[in-house]
């Protein structure tokens, strides 16, 4: 049984299609026994709420002082899932929009963040790209100095490199996500086995998430370790064991 303390992939009902709030999470998350959720309501050009000038609204990521660090004895991380928006892995919202004084609205919320995911959910053309395009912006995407986590690299579908994107990960000390969520398409089922395998060989380290819509999944894991368990994969290589050791693998402080 593997020892997992952190949810680093949840969401809230600010996403506009999950149900819980960040109150109902974090007792979830106590009652579990977890030290740490990060609250990671997406950030999309397809799922962000608008403002009525058309720009995507920062919402509630931006007000993190109006919430406590800790709640019911488990510590939230501010966070984000932000879309990759095309093949050069690009994140939504971070060209420069007018007014920014030269700062895109991305790049105005990332740098705020305490956690950043960058998944794939679509854009145009995404299920056209080739073998080599998908490896590409994933490795793209992990070079982003903001980007901590590529959030289910299995569930879009899109075949790439494995080894590659492992090894650019590993490299550049980030992590790549297994998500219970994702076993809910069987298809991507063995897509996620195959990237563990992978990720066990070459060292990559990996986070566990439960990818919860509402608060009942919290901490949910059950699918992903019994995968993991399958293939004897290394507690070592999990990243969300300890806030400590995601610190410290990140090079963060989440005092
Ligand atoms: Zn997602
Ligand atoms: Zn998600």
């Amino acid at each position: 049984m593997y020892s997992i303390q952190l949810d680093l992939h949840t969401h809230t009902i600010y996403s506009g299609h999950a149900f819980s709030t960040i109150g109902e999470n974090a007792a979830e998350a106590a009652r579990r026994g977890l030290e740490a959720i990060a609250m990671t309501d997406h950030f999309s050009p397809f799922m962000t709420p608008r403002r009525a000038d058309g720009s995507p609204d920062l919402g509630p990521m931006m007000n993190m002082e109006g919430l406590p660090k800790i709640i019911n004895g488990v510590r939230i991380l501010g966070g984000v899932e932000i879309d990759i928006v095309d093949f050069e892995g690009h994140l939504a919202f971070c060209d420069t929009l007018p007014g920014n004084h030269g700062v895109s609205v991305g790049e105005r919320l990332l740098r705020t963040r305490e956690i950043v995911i960058a998944s794939i959910h679509m854009f145009p053309g995404f299920r056209d790209g080739s073998f080599t395009q998908n490896t590409d912006l994933y490795i793209s995407a992990l070079q982003n100095p903001y980007v901590d986590i590529i959030g289910h690299p299995c569930r879009p579908g899109l075949p790439f490199d494995h080894t590659a994107v492992a090894r650019a990960a590993k490299q550049l000390g980030k992590c790549l996500e297994i998500n219970n969520h994702s076993f809910d398409v069987p298809e991507s089922t063995d897509h996620c086995r195959a990237l563990a395998i992978k990720c066990a060989e070459e060292g990559t380290p990996i986070v566990v998430s439960s990818d919860a819509h509402s608060a009942w999944f919290v901490g949910e894991f059950s699918k992903v370790v019994k995968m993991l368990e399958e293939i004897h994969f290394p507690q070592e290589l999990i990243a969300n064991e300890s806030l400590g050791k995601f610190a410290a693998l990140r090079g963060k402080c989440f005092a």
